[in-house]
C-alpha cells in the first residue's frame, strides 16, 4: 500500500465489496418473477437485508410478508436468500402456494450438513446470532439436534448428550475471527468436537472481511455501506475496528454520513456488505469527493467470479414461456 501523503485526502476503496453471488441471484429472482408472473409477487421476509433493494422491489410490485399465511391461497411466494425451515415449505403447501426458493446455495449447503449430522445422531453446535433468519432456518432442519452458540459467552452453559459425537456448524456471515474464538472455546470444553467438512462462513463474507482488514491499518475512518440488520455488514464494521481503523460506521447511504466524522481524517476506507448495490457506494464516494476526498484508490484483496443459476422452479417457468434464464 502506498504511503499516505500528509497533504492528500484519500479514499481506500475495498474490493471485493457489495453483491455476492447469492444476493445477486435472489434479487434477479424477484425481478424475473415480477416480469414473468406480473405484480404482485409475494416475498417471505426481506429478500436480502438491504433497505434500498427492498424498497426498489416493493415499488415494482413485490409484497414482503412475515409468514406464509399472509399470502393469498394459490399465489406465488419467493423465499429469501437466508433460507427457510422445512416447516415453512409445509405451510406454503397447505395454502397451495407456488414457491420459488431463492435460498443461497451456500446456506442450503449448511442445511444439508445439519440434516446429515442429525441423521447420524450427532449433537450439532450451531455458531450464529440468535434470532437471525438464517439461524432460524438452519435450526428448523433438525431442532432436536441443534444448540445455538452465540459466541464464547454461551460456551459454559452448552451441554451435549455424548461429547464424542458433537460437531460445530456456523452461520455463513459471521466474523471469521470471532467464530474461530468460539470454536476454540468449544474445543476446550469438548476436545472431540468435529469440524464441518468445509467452511460454512461463505467465500463472500470471508473476502469482504479480508479486504477491509487490509485497508484498516491505513484508514483513520472506515465507512461501511449496509443496513443495520445485515449481519455481514455489521461484521465489516467490527472487523475494520479490530484491524486498526481509527473509527468505523455503518450507513445505509451517503445521507447518513456525519461530516464531523471527517475531523482530522486523511484516509477514509470504504466498503459495503454483500447485499448492497454499487449505486449506494457511488453515492458515498460522491459525498466524500464533495468534502475533499476525491483521490480514490482501489485495494483489491481478491477477484470473485462465482455465480449461481436461478432457482430451478423459475428457470422451468421461464423456459416454458420462451424466455432465456
Ligand atoms: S453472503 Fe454468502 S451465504 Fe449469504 S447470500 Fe451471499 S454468498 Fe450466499
Amino acid at each position: 500500500m502506498t504511503e499516505a501523503d500528509p497533504h492528500t485526502r484519500r479514499v481506500l476503496l475495498a474490493a471485493p465489496r457489495g453483491y455476492c453471488a447469492g444476493v445477486d441471484r435472489a434479487i434477479i429472482t424477484v425481478e424475473k418473477a415480477l416480469d414473468l408472473y406480473g405484480a404482485p409477487v409475494y416475498v417471505r421476509h426481506e429478500i436480502v437485508h438491504n433497505k434500498y433493494v427492498v424498497d426498489t422491489l416493493r415499488k415494482r410490485g413485490a409484497i414482503f410478508v412475515d409468514e406464509a399465511y399472509e399470502v393469498p391461497e394459490g399465489a406465488t411466494v419467493i423465499f429469501s436468500a437466508h433460507g427457510v425451515a422445512p416447516v415453512v415449505h409445509d405451510q406454503a403447501a397447505e395454502r397451495s402456494l407456488k414457491t420459488i426458493d431463492a435460498t443461497c446455495p451456500l446456506v442450503t449447503k449448511v442445511h444439508k450438513e445439519a440434516v446429515r449430522y442429525a441423521e447420524e445422531d450427532y449433537d450439532i453446535l450451531l455458531i450464529g446470532h440468535e434470532g437471525h433468519e438464517e439461524v432460524i432456518g438452519t435450526t428448523g432442519e433438525a431442532p432436536d439436534h441443534i444448540t445455538l452458540v452465540d459466541g464464547p459467552k454461551d460456551v459454559p452453559t452448552v451441554e451435549v448428550r455424548d461429547p464424542s459425537k458433537v460437531v460445530w456448524l456456523s452461520q455463513t456471515t459471521l466474523s471469521v475471527d470471532e467464530a474461530m474464538a468460539t470454536v476454540g472455546a468449544l474445543k476446550e470444553k469438548f476436545p472431540l468436537l468435529q469440524s464441518p467438512p468445509s467452511d460454512d462462513i461463505c467465500y463472500a463474507t470471508q473476502n469482504r472481511q479480508t479486504a477491509v482488514k487490509q485497508i484498516a491499518a491505513d484508514a483513520d475512518l472506515i465507512i461501511v455501506v449496509g443496513s443495520k440488520n445485515s449481519s455481514n455488514s455489521v461484521r465489516l464494521v467490527e472487523v475494520g475496528l479490530e484491524a486498526g481503523a481509527g473509527a468505523s460506521y455503518l450507513v445505509d447511504g451517503a445521507d447518513e454520513i456525519d461530516p464531523a466524522w471527517l475531523e482530522g481524517v486523511r484516509t477514509v476506507g470504504v466498503t459495503s456488505g454483500a447485499s448492497v448495490p454499487e449505486v449506494l457506494v457511488d453515492g458515498v464516494l460522491e459525498w466524500l469527493a464533495g468534502h475533499g476526498f476525491d483521490d480514490v484508490r482501489i485495494h483489491t484483496a481478491t477477484e470473485e467470479t462465482l455465480t449461481f443459476s436461478l432457482p430451478q422452479e423459475l428457470r422451468r417457468d421461464m423456459k416454458a414461456a420462451g424466455l432465456k434464464a
